[in-house]
């Protein structure tokens, strides 16, 4: 069937494109096909065609399924501004009249309205599950999929009751699609939506045009983010803090430097949530202030910075904050500020959590660390996160490749390292293995007779500073793998244990050091 539809001319005629981007045409093709896709894109990638122009070429309405409500008014009025749009999007809920709703359904019934967005919230109320039964319904198209998983960065319970409505309403074939690729979040999916078979659109997650950089947080952070909004004049921006309170402390200060700014965070009432992000679309205000509050769905092409303030909770996080930047393809600046101060205080927060909770937290955290305090290409540890391999040694577009440190032979430090990890039974985690070739006898090394191994305090008389690298750029590497299921265990990949029958040369290059407030614990 798909091969008399001209999607070009329909890119063309609804959206004004003239090519499609990555893997769009073949994705579409699979949906008209009615097979159940699952489409893995970056933010920017172009996800939101992908059932956009499949809904306006099928027979039927598309049920869109979307976590936020803000979002939705802002993806409907697009596609009713497009030419040959009016009037073929809407959405239902829970913000709309009694009467809106009847002009929604009727128009449904008129055959009139080929997407309609929902939130899991409204899918699930009985009145709509009744009208939608008696609707033709094209697909369902699940926006934010990883949402469904606990393992994403915004988990929403009502998620997990997609496919048991989607029963209910009328089978029709599912389109997942998130920004989340961890292979977690992605078995929990296609488990939660019964799609095992669907086929999968990965798309790589490198964002070539974002710089990547960090910096260490001093005294004069502030400072720092003034000179350099000031040397970007005009350009949209967005800095992320983790307080409320420092948002405002930020975007008042900011003012008093004549830069037009805003704070954003879910403290403020909504009418003023809006104008803001009203003000920012209409370039009435240039930088944003904000908690990671702002952002989902905000669609402005031209975000040309992303600067954080305090080292975000998660990597996954982080990849998501800043792809807000560049969209458009162009420039797009991504600075952090790091200190280990913070790293504690965000350790602080999640006590009393439940412990289960807390591990992952500290995982998560600990991946944030890794990524700061590194010398190896930042895209190349971003990618690793998301199980993709960056085959360049040097992007050329973040601070560690602009600025590469010399390297220095890492061969015998990494035969330590994999043979401790073989020693302990691939049983402990990096602080464990970095304290036993160190030789400290730690209480939980005396406990488990480890101090007794040969391969005990293996590298007592090297510099204490090269296990973290080394174990770290040994993952990137492939010879050693972290068990994330399982605590984040080290485990011997086969090349690692190859490695350690012949070994091959194995350069490294040593972490940055954070001098301010870097707690230095290695001459203990
Ligand atoms: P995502 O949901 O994956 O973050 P969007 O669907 O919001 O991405 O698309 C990102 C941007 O790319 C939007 O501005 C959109 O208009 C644009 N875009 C999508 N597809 C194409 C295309 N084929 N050609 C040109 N621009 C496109
Ligand atoms: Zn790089």
């Amino acid at each position: 069937m798909t091969k008399e539809v001209n999607l070009i001319d329909a890119l063309k005629r609804y959206f004004g494109f003239d090519k499609f981007k990555g893997d769009q045409e073949a994705i579409i093709r699979n949906v008209l096909d009615g097979n159940d896709t699952f489409v893995l894109m970056p933010t920017g990638g172009g996800k939101s065609l992908c059932y956009q122009l499949p809904s306006l070429i099928m027979p039927g309405t598309a049920i869109v399924i979307s976590p936020l409500i803000a979002l939705m008014k802002n993806q409907v009025d697009v596609i009713n501004g497009m030419s040959e749009g009016d009037g073929v999007a809407h959405y239902l809920n829970s913000s709309l009249n009694k009467s809106a709703v009847e002009q929604v359904k009727s128009d449904i019934r008129a055959g009139k309205t080929k997407l309609l967005y929902v939130a899991p919230e409204s899918l699930t109320k009985e009145d709509n599950v009744e009208f939608l039964k008696t609707v033709k319904i094209s697909f369902y198209a699940v926006d934010e999929a990883h949402c469904i998983s606990e393992w994403g960065h915004d988990f929403r319970p009502e998620y997990r009751r997609i496919r048991p409505i989607i029963s209910q309403i009328g089978n029709a074939p599912v389109i997942a699609l998130t920004a989340t690729a961890t292979d977690k979040v992605r078995t929990d999916i296609k488990r939660s939506l019964g799609i095992a078979d669907a086929h999968e659109f990965k798309s790589s997650f490198n964002r070539p045009n974002l710089y990547y950089e960090v910096r260490p947080k001093t005294k004069d952070v502030d400072k720092q983010i003034i000179m350099f909004i000031k040397q970007h004049p005009g350009k949209s921006g967005i800095i992320y803090c983790l307080a409320r309170k420092k948002v405002e402390e930020l975007a008042e200060i900011l003012k008093a430097n004549d830069i037009k700014a805003a704070a954003y965070h879910a403290g403020l009432d909504s009418s003023t949530r809006s104008k803001t992000q009203d003000d920012f679309l209409m370039e009435n205000i240039d930088v944003i202030v904000a908690t990671i509050a702002f952002g989902m769905g905000i669609d402005k092409p031209d975000v040309r910075f992303v600067i954080h303030y305090d080292i975000p909770k998660s990597l996954e996080g982080y990849y998501q904050e800043t792809g807000r930047a560049g969209r458009d393809g162009g420039e797009g600046k991504c600075i952090a500020f790091y200190a280990k101060k913070d790293l504690k205080k965000l350790e602080k927060f999640m006590e009393g959590k439940p412990v289960a909770e807390q591990d992952i937290g500290r995982q998560l955290l600990q991946e944030t660390a890794a990524y700061a305090e590194s010398s190896v290409c930042r895209r190349k540890m971003l990618l690793h996160y998301f199980g993709e391999e960056y085959e360049q040694d040097n992007c050329g577009n973040c601070d560690n490749c602009k600025h590469p440190k010399t390297k220095i032979d890492g061969k015998d430090a990494l035969l330590i390292i994999l043979k401790a990890v073989a020693a302990v039974k691939e049983n402990f985690r990096q602080e464990y293995i970095v304290d036993f070739v160190k030789g400290r006898g730690t209480d939980d090394i005396v406990s488990h007779k480890h101090d007794q191994l040969d391969e005990f305090g293996a590298g007592a008389d090297m510099d204490n500073k090269l296990w973290n690298p080394v174990i770290r750029q040994a993952l990137l590497a492939g010879y050693l793998r972290k068990d994330v299921e399982n605590y984040g265990l080290l485990k011997l990949t086969a090349s690692g244990k190859r490695y350690i029958k012949s070994q091959e040369p194995f350069m490294i290059v040593m972490d940055n050091e954070f001098t301010d407030d870097y707690v230095d614990d290695s001459n203990e």
